[in-house]
């Protein structure tokens, strides 16, 4: 068998990529010598799609030719422009047309999504959430906990791994669920856990919520545009996703949002409202009194910002002309698989991977951690970003990877392992 760690296997696996076109659909940034990056923190900001660039351009000469016009002119009028994200957004986590909308930001979704579908009582006050989470979704929770008069000691259930051990079992999570189900209100997960990459068993756990009455939502920063998902079928009460990681739609572009239809026509179900989710046929009678659309976009508050909306528009047409999700994927999972080997083979005592290897529950992402006494991870990083990768660290030693299927290739994974394993030599030296 040929050697796996060399650049000439790397660019016969990159030639035999029914895929390798998409990243000529990207522009790469460049390093001081002028060659290109090797980018691997698509799970933190993508790279921009040239259809992105374009499309925000044609937005841009819209407005200046058509002004207050485009709102009903050209291809792509600003009035329904949220529409057209619709398809591409429903494929990437498997949900009808009207269960997905494009709106806000991720953190705010997850807010707007809190004040329906968390509910409070004296009974049923809990928030089983991850003890690890994010530090945006622990704040919501907490906030939103606290703004219904309840005691976050009391109301936040913080799902913990078992000591020495980096990521949750799902045995572990369907067991607290079983524990706090009854005086549980919501289950708030991830899709794909930022920190470790684990993927989580959102079937299972909706499955399990449901069962105990709790509502279920699930936070997909880490999911969109990595793993596939069968939200609609899977009954997934709500779930928010941001585009700027894999989704590729620029720095703090516009969220997504997705709201099982089961939910679409409760009249009951409080909502903070505002004109973007009134019935479009009588919206601009501005009569004030509110009559929701029955879909996802209910939940809209304000007409989008549409030079956002263009760079995700164009983002997902690049999804698009990969296959879609499906197809990404599959080479996401050689690709990583890829990764895990040059590691495992070139730096075994080294380096450990937190991420699960089983690959049900592991995306693109695997976070690292350097074994090397005397040399932190936070050492190692600053060296091989001196050598012209960009990847990411988070506090306190993990090193995360993300070759993202849609740009990066065989010989971006060879490059970053060699440039690592120099950095460790040097560092051990
Ligand atoms: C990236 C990320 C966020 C960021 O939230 P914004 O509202 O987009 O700033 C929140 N939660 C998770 C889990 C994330 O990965």
């Amino acid at each position: 068998m040929s050697n796996i760690f060399s650049l000439e296997y790397a660019q016969q696996q990159d030639a035999n990529d029914p895929i390798k076109h998409i990243r000529q659909e990207f522009t790469i940034p460049k390093q001081s010598n002028g060659e290109e990056e090797i980018y691997l923190c698509g799970n933190s900001l993508g790279l921009q799609p040239k259809l992105a660039a374009e499309y925000v351009n044609d937005e841009l000469s819209q407005w200046a030719k058509l002004g207050v016009k485009g709102h009903f002119s050209g291809d792509y009028p600003w009035m329904p422009y949220h529409e057209f994200l619709s398809e591409g957004f429903a494929d990437l986590v498997g949900a009808k047309t009207k269960e997905v909308v494009s709106m806000n930001t991720l953190t705010a979704n997850l807010h707007f999504m809190m004040v329906s579908f968390y509910r409070p009582t004296t009974e049923r006050h809990k928030i089983i959430i991850e003890d690890h989470a994010f530090p945006s979704d622990h704040y919501a929770v907490e906030s939103q906990i606290k703004y219904h008069g309840c005691n976050p000691d009391e109301s936040m259930v913080l799902l913990k791994p078992r000591d020495g051990e980096e990521t949750l079992r799902d045995e572990d999570i369907l067991q607290a669920i079983e524990e706090h189900g009854d005086t549980t209100a919501l289950i708030l997960l991830p899709g794909v856990q930022y920190y470790t990459g684990q993927v989580f068993d959102m079937e299972s756990i909706t499955k399990a919520g449901h069962a105990k009455g709790c509502k279920v939502g699930f936070d997909l920063a880490h999911a969109a545009g990595n793993i596939p998902m069968q939200l609609h079928d899977w009954n997934v009460d709500f779930a928010a996703w941001c585009t700027y990681k894999y989704l590729n739609s620029g720095p703090g572009s516009v969220a997504g949002c997705f709201v099982h239809e089961r939910h679409h026509s409760d009249k009951d179900l409080p909502r903070f409202a505002g004109w973007w989710g009134h019935d479009k046929d009588s919206r601009f009678k501005m009569e004030n009194h509110f009559i929701p659309m029955e879909s996802a976009e209910a939940w809209q508050l304000s007409n989008p910002p549409i030079l956002s909306l263009a760079a995700i528009r164009g983002s997902l047409d690049t999804v698009k002309k990969a296959g879609g999700i499906h197809e990404l994927r599959k080479k996401s999972l050689q690709l990583t698989r890829y990764l895990r080997q040059l590691l495992e083979q070139e730096l075994p005592s080294d380096i450990n991977i937190l991420t699960p290897k089983d690959e049900k529950y592991s995306g693109a992402q695997l976070s690292l951690t350097v074994n090397l006494h005397g040399a932190d991870g936070k050492q190692i990083f600053d060296a091989i970003e001196a050598d012209g990768v960009t990847c990411d660290f988070r506090h306190p030693n993990v090193i995360r990877v993300a070759p993202a299927p849609q740009y990066n290739s065989f010989a971006d994974c060879y490059h970053f392992v060699r440039i690592l394993k120099k950095a460790i030599a040097e560092a051990a030296a």
